[in-house]
């Protein structure tokens, strides 16, 4: 007989050199004794060691097709030399999913394609190995680590693991090494489109091991202690048994009805949850179709080719910007901490005000500091409802399931709340979140400076006043930051931290460190009026209002944008903020830094009518402008297109950020999109805003250059 040929792998060669940087991983070998004959065992590691989980480059899926192929090549000389091959990895996770640097340095078609393409001839040469092939999977599995494993005939997963997850329609990808065709075969589409389009769709929500046996991605899980030997016990004994089988098939088929059923659901999932602007997640839908249709081939090359259009798609290379750049980077080891100086220790906080905004700040300072924490505002009545906010919120957390009575019974008695300020004499950090008025918080500022401890900073919650002005009227400025936090307080995930001239390194190092016990995401910004996000958000606002007032039509106007996916509409937004408050944040920016930022007279005679929104929505959803309103409104008779108004908007956009970046308010394009996305909504798959507008000439139009180097 003569022996079989090794499968080919030279034409993948050349996709190692556009990555130069890969983490390899490589698959190390080991018999384990058993009769009549030995269990193989793959084990993929790192090279760099345990500290860098497998991701997989076209090396590691070049060395693990390759070492499929050579078990392939001894069992077609010996077809009883192994009884099973497990594969498995070293290390804390199994396979943190695809090397994303694809994204930037795979540039043609072809070698998407044959990125693709390398994928499936690996996980293949495992699926068609004659004798039963087993997946321990002891960490992670995320993307093409858990197509990996669904390659494999079965699947045993520690049951510590937090992430069994598809990501690819989030990230801007389909999973396209085999898993929109092994998924839904083997749980059923209406549970595999479940994985594949809602969970990345709802902020990335991933399966813990339980979760993945109970919906029979996997198949059992094991305690986390000696993982390995008691996966190889359980092999063992199956084997014993004879209860495995190689190239096993899915145990049920599922009616057209069903594949029907789960359609319909996903597509209504994509509408609402991106209105399919990014392309991904319908491709996943019709990678999916596929393969319901078509046979394994058939199924193969449409992945083949969904996977080689999308990672050349610009929403695949900003969503890897955001998530790898500012999600992982930036947001984990923000610009600007200070390195000489220890934070201070935080065992009591204070809140000047009880209104909206301090209220909801004493419940995050108390749960996430679990230190006591005091309100004071101008009445007994005040506070008094600033407290009653507090407690119906943990009310609210305990019918949820997120606190126990016990719990939430100690944190009511954390928080406390009355008019003397005088309680604030032992706090180490005191916050005022009291009216948007500069006089005011001067006073109150110092007025605390004379009760609080020599080491106590103060913080000032002002979304557009000058922090600076403030720290004039102090004796210690050096002890003023400004805190900036989002509404609501609990879900937004971002805070400004604002530094003046005379702010020192102790109360820098403090907030940095009090933003991260919050679990939020710093971004430190050098006072200038409303900051980052505010100050993008207000300029772009301003386009729009400005627009309307010339005379476009309030339909065009606030629709204008509606394809670059922004979580709300303008006028929506301006709602939802509230008029006033819209108003009083531009009209700070129109003193700052003049027309740039537009304080409409229109919105202004709505203010004094107490006209809360633009819009009144009508049973259906459509949207108009009631009578009452239209005739508070005047128009001008320049009448733009959309696309006028979006170049508009996008031009004022970059020419804004251009300012903020030569102001030096922010470090870098990075935190502007970083702000924009966590504290604004703005999409993933713009970047925030910076790339794209790079990509859409604005930044070059604007200011000659882009915001990002090629
Ligand atoms: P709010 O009107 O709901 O609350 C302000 C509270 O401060 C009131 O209860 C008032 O009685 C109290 N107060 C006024 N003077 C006081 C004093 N001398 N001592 C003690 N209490 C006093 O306002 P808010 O929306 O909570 O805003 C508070 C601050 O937070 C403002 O600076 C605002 O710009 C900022 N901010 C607001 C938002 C938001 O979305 N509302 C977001 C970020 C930042």
């Amino acid at each position: 007989m003569t022996p079989a040929p090794a499968t080919d792998f030279s034409r993948f060669e050349h996709l190692t050199s556009l990555i130069p940087k890969e983490n390899v991983s490589t698959v190390t070998r080991e018999e384990i004794k058993h009769d009549p004959a030995p269990i193989l065992v793959l084990t993929l590691a790192s090279e760099a060691g345990e500290s860098r989980p497998n991701i997989l480059g076209p090396q590691t899926l070049i060395n693990l097709g390759k070492a499929f192929d050579q078990v392939r090549l001894e069992l077609a000389e010996s077809a009883d030399k192994y009884a099973a091959v497990v594969v498995t990895a070293e290390g804390p996770a199994f396979v943190a999913g695809a090397d994303l640097s694809i994204s930037r340095l795979v540039t043609t078609k072809e070698d998407g394609a044959l990125v693709a393409e390398l994928g499936h001839v690996a996980y293949d040469l495992l699926e068609d190995l004659p004798v039963p092939t087993i997946a321990l999977v002891n960490g992670v599995a995320i993307g093409g680590g858990l197509e990996l494993a669904l390659a494999a005939d079965y699947r045993i997963v520690s049951e510590d693991v937090k992430n069994l997850s598809l990501p690819e329609a989030f990230l801007g990808l389909v999973p396209g090494w085999g898993g929109v065709y092994r998924l839904p075969r083997l749980i059923g589409p209406k549970a595999a489109l479940r994985v594949m389009v809602d969970d990345p769709l709802s902020n990335n929500r991933v399966l813990s091991a339980s979760e993945a046996v109970e919906l029979g991605i996997m198949d059992l899980q094991l305690p986390a202690d000696d993982f390995r030997s008691a996966g190889l016990d359980w092999v063992k004994q199956e084997l014993e048994a004879a209860s495995l089988s190689a190239q096993r098939q899915p145990e049920r088929t599922w009616s057209e009805q069903d594949w029907k059923d789960a359609y319909a659901a996903a597509e209504k999932t994509i509408a609402s949850r991106t209105r399919g602007i990014p392309p991904a997640p319908a491709k996943v839908l019709e990678a999916v179709v596929f393969a319901e249709r078509g046979d394994a081939e058939g199924s193969r090359n449409a992945q083949i080719e969904i996977l080689s259009e999308l990672i050349l798609t610009t929403e695949f290379q900003n969503t890897v910007y955001s998530y790898m750049e500012l999600l992982q980077k930036r947001a984990k080891r923000p610009a600007g901490v200070p390195t000489d100086v220890q934070p201070r220790p935080i065992s009591k906080v204070g809140v000047v005000g009880a209104g909206l905004m301090a209220s909801q700040l004493a419940l995050v300072f108390a749960q996430a500091l679990q230190v006591p924490v005091h309100m004071t505002d101008i009445n007994e009545d005040a506070a008094n409802r600033g407290l009653g906010f507090v407690e119906k919120q943990l009310a609210k957390q305990v019918d949820r399931g997120k606190l126990s009575t016990e719990q939430a019974a100690g944190l009511k008695d954390l928080v406390t709340a009355g008019t003397d300020q005088q309680a604030f004499s032992d706090a180490d950090f005191v916050i005022e979140a009291i009216f948007e008025e500069l006089e005011l918080k001067k006073q109150v500022l110092s007025g605390l400076e004379e009760i609080i401890s020599p080491d106590c900073i103060l913080a000032t919650n002002t979304s557009s006043l000058s922090v600076s002005a403030m720290a004039e009227a102090l004796a210690h400025p050096e002890r003023l930051i400004g805190f900036h936090f989002f509404n609501p307080v609990a879900s937004m995930p971002l805070i400004e931290i604002v530094r003046t001239e005379s702010t020192d390194e102790t109360a820098l190092a403090t907030a940095f460190q009090l933003a991260k016990t919050l679990r939020k995401t710093p971004i430190l910004v050098k006072d200038a009026t409303a900051f980052v996000v505010n100050r993008v958000l207000l300029r772009f606002m301003s386009e729009i209002q400005r627009a309307f007032d010339e005379g476009t039509d309030a339909q065009t106007v606030d629709n204008a944008l509606s394809e670059f996916g922004l979580p709300m509409t303008p006028f929506d937004l301006l709602a939802l903020v509230g008029l006033p408050v819209a108003q009083h944040v531009t009209e700070s920016l129109h003193a700052s830094f003049g027309d740039r930022f537009h304080v409409s007279e229109n919105l202004q005679r709505l203010i004094d009518a107490n006209i809360t929104s633009v819009w009144q929505q009508d049973d259906s959803g459509d949207k108009h402008i009631p009578a009452a309103t239209a005739e508070l409104l005047t128009q001008g008779d320049r009448v733009r297109s959309a696309e006028e108004i979006r170049d508009q908007v996008f031009t004022g956009l970059a020419e804004e950020i251009d300012l903020l970046l030569d102001e030096g308010v922010v470090a870098g394009p990075e935190e502007v999109d970083l702000g924009m996305i966590l504290g604004a909504g703005w999409p993933v798959y713009r970047g925030g805003i910076t790339p794209y507008l790079d990509q859409q000439g604005y930044s070059q139009q604007v200011r000659g250059r882009n915001f990002h180097a090629e």
